[in-house]
């Protein structure tokens, strides 16, 4: 056992310092990335499920560094949390998201409500940024439909937040609020009653295997009349085949998002693919 503990040792030391090296270069290109504005928005649509119509995207950041290439969020996202640039980012992706749906608006006429993801700490510090933003969508007319914000189930449960007037305060802006990834997190079902969230987000992991797999099927079924029960739309998340999609239609689901429509583009390619038709 005493081998085996040094044989750990030594294995996992190169490998801890090759991390924190690894991190160190993440946290400055990360750094650089802000300034160097190499943030772009992509937005993948979210159809009504039974027509196919699109009213609403997801914006989701995408990071194209001049060495690195692409880098996905599941990479950079959990760095820029922990060093706090997400506070930044964050503010640049709800600028860049609420300018957008105001210039679809005015340059083609089309509602279309964009979606922006917020985790927790960048909800938890987001205080006087908060009151910017609202005088944002202000200032460009974006309300109602305009903007949506997605949070997560853990945030809920968390008392130092300030959940309750945030989340009126986006009422009062008309800014619509999404739970992401439901049934991942913590259990809040007894949140759901206590706050007002307009949809709920079922997470891929529940729709993946819907067509097949009996006990998934059931879940997504009792997720979406308790949603409907409770006064939310749902939104199904990762669908990526024809036969999900059925299976969701008929358990009654909203919205579906997923590579069955469409991934993530471009502004540009959403606009002439979903807007100019
Ligand atoms: P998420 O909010 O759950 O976003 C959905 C993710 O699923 C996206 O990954 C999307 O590209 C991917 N996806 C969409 N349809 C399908 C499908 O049919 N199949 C599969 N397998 N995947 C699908 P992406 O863009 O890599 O983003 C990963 C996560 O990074 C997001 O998960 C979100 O938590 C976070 N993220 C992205 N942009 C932002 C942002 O601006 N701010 C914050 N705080 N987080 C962000
Ligand atoms: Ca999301
Ligand atoms: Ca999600
Ligand atoms: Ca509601």
């Amino acid at each position: 056992a005493k081998d085996q503990g040094r044989n750990r040792f030594n294995y996992f030391t190169p490998s801890m310092q090759e991390y924190a090296k690894y991190r160190m270069r993440l946290i400055h290109d990360l750094r650089q990335a802000v300034l160097n504005k190499e943030f772009e928005l992509h937005y993948q649509p979210i159809v009504t499920m039974a027509t196919g119509e699109v009213l609403k995207a997801e914006a989701l950041l995408r990071w194209f560094h001049p060495e690195r290439g692409s880098v996905s969020p599941a990479e950079f996202i959990p760095v820029a949390e922990d060093t706090g640039l997400i506070v930044e980012i964050g503010n640049w992706v709800f600028e860049q998201a609420a300018r957008q749906s105001a210039q679809w608006r005015k340059t083609l006429g089309v509602e279309i409500q964009i979606s922006v993801n917020k985790s927790p700490i960048q909800f938890r510090d987001e205080g006087a940024l908060l009151h910017n933003w609202l005088e944002l969508l202000q200032q460009l007319d974006v309300t109602g439909a305009g903007v949506c914000v997605e949070i997560t189930e853990g945030l809920l449960l968390d008392a130092s937040m300030g959940v309750t007037e945030k989340l009126l305060a986006y009422r009062d802006a008309g800014v619509q609020v999404s739970l992401d990834d439901f049934g991942t997190g913590y259990s809040s079902l007894a949140y759901l009653k206590k706050f007002d969230i307009d949809y709920l987000k079922i997470d891929q992991s529940f729709t993946r295997n819907i067509d097949t797999d009996e006990n998934d099927h059931t879940l997504c079924e009792a997720i979406i009349v308790m949603a409907h029960k409770l006064g939310m739309k749902v939104i199904a998340e990762g669908v990526e085949t024809e036969a999900q999609r059925q299976v969701l239609l008929r358990a009654g689901c909203d919205y579906g998002q997923g590579y069955l429509f469409s991934k993530p583009v471009s502004a540009s390619e959403f606009a002439s693919k979903y807007l100019l038709t």
